[in-house]
């Protein structure tokens, strides 16, 4: 790995990751894990108004020195550097995910382009894995066509019926946007494009309730369902918190989980709880969110800046900067950032507390974002811990009972 350059720096007293020891930590041995995921910011603007959204409504506002879109020399360049890094780290696989702003505000011609220059460097024999998170209102029967073309799997955002979600998340000018998203996940299902249907991204809504909220969700027959926090640290906490309740949003997922896990059938993949229970049993988190697996995801933004996960933008101005460009630096150069190191060292990260914590082999301290405190940085526990805590606990109960059950089975032979 060569060429590196430190990232933006950190407010003053945000000195972690700042101070983290990469030299220190290769010496010893460590060695970062090459990218998996690469998460292009194809358009920087949005035709919603999410009120929580982390782009526009975050202490970082950098989006408004983002060109609209980006351009096709910038896909290209992009497309080469993940190539190269293929190449250069002998992966069989690796995904592309369109993202935004709203990526296919693009529009179907050059959505087709994109992902045309995306597979046209990709060296033969490495599966590449498109996929595009959208807020679904704009998933028309041209978008449609070209994602069947190029095989690209569609994430919707979604965070319940239309009361919730129009609250939520307007149209710019207020108007409702329930309504687009409904239909272009009506068409999304039908049978021409359903196999492309990856699974709906909700994000906890304490007004609401949690199994209706589900239910409502389930109506859509979606093969995954991603429920999110709210994004918050301990500069900027949740509301929604007193004495009395301290743990709502976990309370909130119990009730959830208590209806998913309790389905006579599966019902759909809840990724979250997926992660829980993996993580009980020892295994691997498939999520960012929970759990000590090495994060191995970069942004690329629409000026084609090589950015840290978009969604520090809620810690500070500049959270998410490393100082390359895929134009001049690979990404092996973002590899030895100390905030993209920090996410793949798993317990050498955690705050102390958490390595103290009983639950932290399942929880990893909690997603990285949520640890923010502006005098001490990112070596915190997670602003949730409470939440999470109530969760992995309820479902190490339920999971418990049921294995005791299954031990008192007689097994014939
Ligand atoms: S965030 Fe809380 S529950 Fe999670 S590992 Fe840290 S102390 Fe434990």
């Amino acid at each position: 790995v060569t060429g590196v350059r430190l990232g933006g720096e950190p407010p003053q007293g945000a000195a972690w990751p700042g101070s983290l020891d990469v030299d220190g930590l290769l010496r010893a041995g460590w060695r970062p894990a090459p990218f998996r995921q690469f998460i292009l910011k194809i358009h920087s603007r949005c035709n919603l108004a999410c009120d929580y959204c982390y782009v526009y409504r975050s202490p970082d506002q950098t989006w408004r020195d983002q060109p609209g879109q980006m351009s096709e020399r910038t896909v290209a360049e992009a497309a080469n550097r993940i190539s190269q890094h293929v190449r250069r780290h002998r992966l069989a696989a690796t995904q592309v995910v369109l993202h935004g702003g709203e990526p296919l505000l693009v529009g179907p011609d050059q959505l087709d382009q994109i992902c045309r220059a995306l597979r046209r460097p990709m060296p033969p024999g490495v599966e590449l894995d498109l996929y595009v998170q959208t807020n679904g209102t704009l998933l028309d029967e041209p978008i449609l066509a070209v994602l069947r073309r190029h095989h690209v799997r569609v994430g919707v955002s979604l965070d319940g019926p239309a009361a919730v979600q129009d609250a939520r998340r307007p149209r710019t000018g207020g108007r409702t946007s329930h309504d687009l998203v409904t239909s272009g996940l009506d068409r999304l299902r039908a049978p021409a494009s359903r196999h492309l249907f990856a699974g709906l991204l909700s994000v906890v809504d304490l007004r609401a309730d949690p199994v209706a909220l589900y239910d409502h969700l389930l109506e859509h027959e979606p093969p995954a369902i991603d429920l999110l926090l709210p994004h918050a640290n301990w500069s900027s906490p949740p509301a929604s918190r007193s004495p009395s309740t301290p743990a709502p949003h976990g309370e909130w997922l119990v009730a959830v989980f208590d209806r998913w896990y309790a389905a006579g059938r599966p019902e759909t993949r809840v990724r979250l709880f997926e992660a829980v229970i993996r993580g009980l049993l020892g295994r691997q988190s498939p999520v960012e969110s929970l759990g000590l697996s090495p994060v191995r995801a970069v942004v690329v933004e629409t000026d084609g800046s090589i950015e840290q996960i978009d969604t520090l933008k809620t810690a500070y101005p500049g959270a998410t900067h490393t100082g390359l460009r895929v134009r001049h630096d690979p990404f092996d150069a973002a590899l030895l950032v100390p905030g993209i190191v920090a996410r793949q060292i798993g317990r050498e990260a955690l705050a102390e507390t958490c390595r103290r914590c009983e639950l932290h082999p399942v929880c990893g301290g909690g997603y990285y974002p949520h640890r923010y405190h502006r005098t001490t940085g990112f070596r915190n526990p997670s602003v949730y811990c409470q939440d999470l805590a109530l969760l992995i606990r309820h479902v190490r109960s339920r999971l418990a009972a049921d294995l005791q059950r299954a031990r008192s089975v007689p097994l014939s032979a």
